[in-house]
């Protein structure tokens, strides 16, 4: 490209650029063409210091000169400078996609800076993303796989399909054993059959590679990995199992207010002002804070019940706090033999739920602590996207946004 003219103004940048002369033939038959001159093509460029850029695209036109050859007027093509029929230049799409990605952007944003609508900029990134999307070496080198389902839209169902999308994300830790969690696909629905059919398109390869698949306690997933990833190590997310034992405490809580007040818990309740203090493991606690819980536990001789489904609840957080992975798992075996015997309804419930997923709770212990943290980090990415741009309407676009920004489409 030759630069011809930039014109300055406090609001906008003008570059006028035109391509070298050359000689053209007709691309169908070949016969040198003459110009038929040029055409002025306005391209919308890569803001530059707080200012628009407009770049005036002096495009060459040709006239085959053939009465036979069914090719008339042609026009000149630079793909590296815009698409055949764009008004973004190919090096603004790529600039958007980045900022989209990378800088918590907004298609709206975007759009402003560029000077043109919200459905120009998103019509000129979509191929590029779908494109992306649609190259299944972005799942290569996964070996740890992570699921978990998230609502992603409050409207009809009927008329918008599923409310819950499924996720898959990446796991797999790199040689220093961190995890850089991806978001490698989202689906309609959750269900087993959501997850099973995602993991028998990813093919043989695929599927065998994965050795470790981390879940939370829903039984949909786990059949999908028992009959997809037979080889597969499942394992319990420890976030999920602490907060198992924070809900049974609070249903404790509430249980026995219920039963001594005779209503729910209120203002000057002793129970109701510690109910935050229980959800906290005990290690963040302050003495002023363990002597509140004291004092509120013996307001009354019912409140033992709450004291010892919190301790429980405690129990099942140090399995996980334990230094060494060998302890931790012996607890998490005591936890197993105990819970499910105790005479507070809800910790039995507990303990019969985790003896049900027995094998996928201890794996945590035997994986050096496979998780589904990196997916939680996922859904506040996911989360984020999603207010800024104030909702999607669409889902196809909605798993665009969401592999791109929480790198789904980077290999
Ligand atoms: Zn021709």
């Amino acid at each position: 490209m030759q630069v011809e003219a930039v014109e300055r103004r406090p609001d906008r940048v003008t570059v006028t650029v035109s391509t070298p002369w050359q000689l053209m033939g007709c691309p169908d038959c070949g016969v040198v063409a003459p110009s038929r001159g040029r055409r002025r093509r306005v391209l919308h460029d890569v803001p530059h210091a707080g200012v628009g850029v407009v770049v005036v695209w002096r495009q060459r036109v040709w006239r085959c000169p053939d009465t036979a050859c069914a090719r008339a007027v042609f026009f000149e093509q630079v793909p590296d400078l815009v698409a055949a029929r764009g008004s973004i230049t190919t090096r603004a799409i790529g600039w958007a996609t980045e900022q989209l990605r990378r800088e918590h952007a907004t298609i709206t944003g975007l759009a402003r800076q560029l000077g043109v609508g919200w459905w120009t900029l998103w019509r000129a990134i979509k191929p590029e993303l779908e494109r992306l999307a649609a190259d299944e070496t972005r799942f290569g080198g996964v070996t740890s796989l992570g699921v978990d389902e998230h609502i992603w839209h409050h409207g009809d169902p009927r008329r918008k399909g599923p409310k819950e999308l499924t996720g898959m994300v990446d796991l797999t830790r790199d040689e220093r054993g961190r995890v850089h969690a991806r978001l490698l696909d989202l689906v309609p629905g959750r269900s087993k059959k959501a997850y099973a059919d995602w993991l028998t398109q990813r093919g043989e390869v695929f599927r065998a590679g994965i050795q470790v698949a981390a879940l939370d306690p829903f039984g949909g997933y786990k059949s999908a990995i028992d009959d997809e990833l037979a080889d597969a190590t499942a394992v319990l997310d420890a976030f999920h199992v602490v907060k198992l034992g924070t809900q049974a405490v609070d249903e404790v809580r509430r249980r026995v207010q219920q039963d001594t007040t005779g209503h729910r818990g209120r203002k000057g309740d002793p129970l109701y002002g510690i109910q935050r203090l229980l959800r906290a493991g005990a290690e963040n606690l302050t003495d002023k804070q363990l002597d509140r819980l004291a004092t509120a536990i013996e307001a009354d001789d019912t409140h033992q019940e709450v004291y010892v489904a919190w301790r429980c609840a405690q129990d099942l957080r140090a399995a996980y706090r334990a230094r060494d992975t060998t302890h931790g798992r012996a607890l998490a075996e005591k936890i197993l033999t105990t819970f499910h015997t105790c005479p507070i309804p809800e910790i039995a419930r507990l303990g019969r739920t985790l003896r049900r997923w027995r094998e996928a709770f201890l794996a945590y212990f035997t994986t050096g602590r496979a998780n589904n943290g990196g997916t939680e980090a996922i859904n506040g990415i996911i989360e984020l996207a999603r207010r800024l741009a104030r909702g999607y309407r669409n889902r196809d676009n909605y798993r665009l946004r969401m592999l791109l920004a929480a790198g789904g489409l980077t290999p």
